[in-house]
């Protein structure tokens, strides 16, 4: 139980000392204080004892010695008067009946000298007693004397009185002093052991010791010799026969003052001790059992107040550290301040880390403007789905792209931007509440997706992306901007058939969440590239298209390498002078088996594999030196307008790459027109503005293309160093027919004019368009109307026409 290192063994054994202390001092001070007052109540009875072991021993002696005398030396007996046979017969008869053993002789000596005796005991006890020969004759005179051979006597020389009252003689008696009688006398009254020494000899003894009387010494010699040196009672505690005693030692002394015997009451402690030790071991059972009890107590108490809480808490802790919070909800109330206190703190702090981990969760799984569930949030809940029934699971993705939303939020700013998104999420999620089984999801910048986690259904196939195109058609109001967004959105779907494969959709039908995104962004796509706010569902020849990309990609590495490129001069008619003054380099691949594929499609491919920059500096190149090199042999000034795509503008040695180009060709830098357009600018608009503006320094005119097509073209014609616009084919296509269109037209030649900029207007294809442009003030028209863009070899003769 204490093996552990834990606080409740810890406490435990402090509890279990502090029991132990107790009781040991307790035991310790309860026995000492019994035992005190029971010494003190046994010294007290061994001082009274002593005097009245005196009292027995000499002075009952003494008066027994005076009353026979009194009676013996009566005059009115006249017994010991006379000093004749009669006289000492009566003397023998009464001193045979005087009935005490202690009596030891007794001897009659008149004056005249003669004497008669009657002794019982040893004839030297009698010659002890004569040596003192003090007397009186008036009153009797008692002494005691002895020694270690003869024993203690008690000794009266009594006065014989004449009935004439004339001293007659003496009468000498003598008592043995110690007798057992009254030794056992004083065992029976006072429960005390006696014993009496002469000199250092007991001569009578109650001590019992292992059920015999004892027999031999029983005076301590230290304190004999102490007693009887400074004949002084000795009181107080002795070894006696190997026991503990509380003792008392008395002298008797002789008439010449000498110690010629002791006395002695003891009282044995060896009782008392064994009692004393077994209250002892009574104590220390009972202090044992105590200790048990308190520790049972202290134990249960322990545990449940304070090791269970605190276990509670430990487990409580593990368990949540395992993700089962609901332990909490059973928290055991605690009744003391301190474990309340550790509750309730762990139960602040895990409420913490669930809010934290909410709050971890919401951020990775929601998105933060829309509110909507994100891309890792879809790939959760279908990364591991069984397409494998049709009841179920994902069977429907509608991948939806805001259109141009790089525009707006370079037009109206990015808050307004995220208000559109999130104006996007509440129409998908409002349309999507009619129908059951869908979600939707924000999955990145301007793409949302759709899902169904139901039943295959063609019909909402079709008319959900109907109807979300429709929504669309309303224009958004955001603050103070009313803005017309619209969506392009590709779907597919996993068409099952009963939950059962069937024979129409095998592979089909077996689309994981990954599969079905990226078929339905490849119809998104596809949209995107016919002109965007529409809806297309997959259909495997659209992994033609991608098998085709891919394979293009390949083959217009090696059309680079193997220069089966071409490039194509289309010439710009100028108004003012009425004749061609430049041309617009076009480049053209004809492939060897697929013959002649459209720049926009294989710039494209080479923009996403970035191809582009090599082929884009090879057109440079080639243009620039071919018109350098025709300027010099025809003696002309022909400019040169390149299309560069933002990715070979934006790349870092751009700029470097132009001016050495122009000293390597020797072009004039006013000759080269740069052609941009604003489609993937806005991004990267500051670093465009920045390497055009050192382009425009360099006197290269700068031609923004396609004007009229994008979003914020004017904004541009402020920002961007531009020098010329071209105004795009859509623009000029009904002028002849529409007035509409024509007035628009008027009105942006006029603004571009107003700024001071040059205008191209290109894709002029019919004479009645050229008329009306020739009464606007524009500079150049470019269209299939004067050429269509021609090989090197045709140049001259097209220049021909107007030269
Ligand atoms: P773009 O820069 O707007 O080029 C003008 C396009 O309009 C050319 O098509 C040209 O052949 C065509 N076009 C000119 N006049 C008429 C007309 O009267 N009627 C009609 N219907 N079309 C006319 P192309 O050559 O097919 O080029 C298409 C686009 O491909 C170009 O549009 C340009 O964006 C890109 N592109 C072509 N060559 C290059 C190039 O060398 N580098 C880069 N970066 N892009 C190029
Ligand atoms: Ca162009
Ligand atoms: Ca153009």
């Amino acid at each position: 139980m204490f093996k552990k290192n834990t606080l409740h063994s810890k406490i435990n054994l402090f509890i279990l000392g502090i029991i132990l202390l107790i009781v040991t001092i307790g035991c310790f001070v309860a026995i000492n204080i019994f035992f005190s007052i029971y010494e003190n109540e046994m010294t007290r009875m061994v001082t009274t004892g002593i005097t009245a072991f005196e009292e027995i021993i000499i002075q009952e002696n003494k008066n027994w010695l005076l009353s026979f005398s009194d009676e013996l030396a009566d005059p009115e007996n006249r017994l010991l008067i006379k000093n004749d046979p009669a006289s000492i017969q009566a003397f023998h008869q009464y001193i045979g009946h005087a009935n005490n053993d202690a009596l030891e002789f007794v001897k009659v000596t008149y004056l005249d000298g003669n004497s008669y005796e009657k002794i019982f005991a040893d004839q030297s006890i009698i010659n002890l007693a004569s040596q003192n020969t003090v007397s009186s004759t008036t009153k009797p005179y008692f002494w005691i004397d002895g020694n270690a051979q003869l024993g203690l006597h008690l000794f009266c020389r009594y006065p014989l009185i004449g009935s004439d009252q004339i001293p007659a003689g003496t009468l000498l008696i003598g008592l043995n002093l110690a007798d057992q009688k009254r030794v056992d006398y004083m065992k029976n009254t006072a429960a005390l052991e006696a014993t009496v020494f002469a000199g250092n000899t007991r001569i009578a003894t109650t001590i019992v010791k292992n059920n015999e009387n004892q027999i031999g010494t029983t005076l301590d010699p230290a304190i004999a010799d102490m007693v009887i040196d400074q004949k002084t009672t000795y009181t107080g505690k002795a070894t006696v026969l190997g026991d503990p005693y509380l003792v008392a030692y008395s002298p008797v002394l002789n008439p010449r003052d000498e110690v010629v015997g002791v006395l002695f009451v003891g009282k044995s402690m060896v009782s008392i001790y064994t009692i004393r030790n077994r209250i002892i071991l009574y104590i220390a059972i009972l202090g044992f059992l105590l200790l048990l009890f308190f520790y049972i107590i202290s134990n249960h108490w322990l545990r449940i107040n304070i090791t269970n809480p605190i276990r509670w808490v430990a487990d409580a802790m593990k368990m949540i550290s395992q993700g089962q919070y609901k332990v909490l909800e059973n928290m055991p109330k605690a009744k003391y301040e301190e474990i309340e206190m550790l509750q309730t703190t762990m139960y602040d702090m895990v409420n913490e880390l669930v809010t934290g981990k909410k709050n971890l969760e919401t951020a990775a799984y929601i998105d933060s403007i829309t509110g909507l569930p994100n891309r890792v949030s879809l790939y959760k809940k279908y990364q591991n789905s069984p397409f494998t029934d049709n009841s179920n699971t994902l069977t429907q993705v509608y991948y939806i792209d805001v259109d141009n939303l790089k525009y707006i939020n370079n037009l109206f700013g990015h808050n307004v931007g995220d208000s559109l998104l999130r104006q996007v999420g509440w129409i998908l999620k409002e349309l999507i509440s009619r129908y059951p089984h869908y979600e939707v999801y924000r999955i990145s910048g301007d793409e949302f997706a759709i899902c169904k986690n139901g039943s295959y259904d063609p019909d909402e196939i079709q008319h959900l992306p109907q109807s979300i195109i429709k929504e669309f058609e309303k224009s958004i109001t955001i603050g103070e901007q009313i803005i017309s967004a619209s969506v392009s959105i590709g779907v597919s779907g996993n068409a099952y058939c009963d939950g059962k494969k069937c024979k129409i959709c095998t592979k089909e039908c077996q689309d994981s969440l990954e599969q079905l995104l990226k078929k339905a962004e490849l119809a998104m796509n596809q949209v995107k590239m016919n002109g965007k706010n529409n809806f297309m569902i997959f259909n495997p020849s659209m992994n033609e298209i991608i098998q085709r990309k891919a394979s293009l990609q390949q083959d217009l590495k090696q059309a680079l390498k193997y220069k089966q490129l071409e490039i194509y001069y289309q010439p710009k008619f100028d108004l003012a002078s009425n004749r061609y003054d430049g041309f617009e380099a076009l480049v053209r691949w004809n492939h060897h088996e697929r013959g002649f594929i459209p720049p926009l499609e294989f710039i494209r491919i080479a923009e996403e594999s970035n191809l582009i920059i090599e082929l884009g500096d090879w057109i440079l190149e080639e243009s620039c030196r071919f018109i350098s090199n025709y300027n010099l042999t025809h003696q002309s000034s022909y400019s040169i307008a390149v299309n560069i795509s933002t990715f070979q503008l934006l790349n870092d040695d751009f700029e470097e790459k132009v001016t050495k180009l122009l000293e390597k060709t020797g072009l004039d830098p006013s000759l080269l027109e740069l052609e941009i357009t604003e489609t993937m600018l806005m991004n990267s608009m500051s670093i465009a503005s920045e390497k055009l503006t050192f382009l425009r320094e360099r006197n290269i005119s700068i031609a923004l293309d396609d004007f009229g097509t994008g979003y914020s073209s004017l904004t541009y014609l402020k920002v961007l160093p531009i020098s010329t616009v071209k105004l795009d084919k859509s623009f000029i296509d009904d002028i002849a027919t529409d007035k509409l269109s024509l007035k628009i037209v008027e009105n942006v030649i006029q603004i571009a004019k107003n700024i001071g900029l040059k205008i191209v207007v290109e894709g002029v294809e019919t004479i009645d368009q050229l008329e009306i442009l020739k009464d606007l003030p524009c500079n150049k028209i470019q269209g299939y109307y004067f050429s269509k863009p021609v090989s090197e070899l045709n140049l001259t003769e097209v220049l021909s026409e107007y030269p």
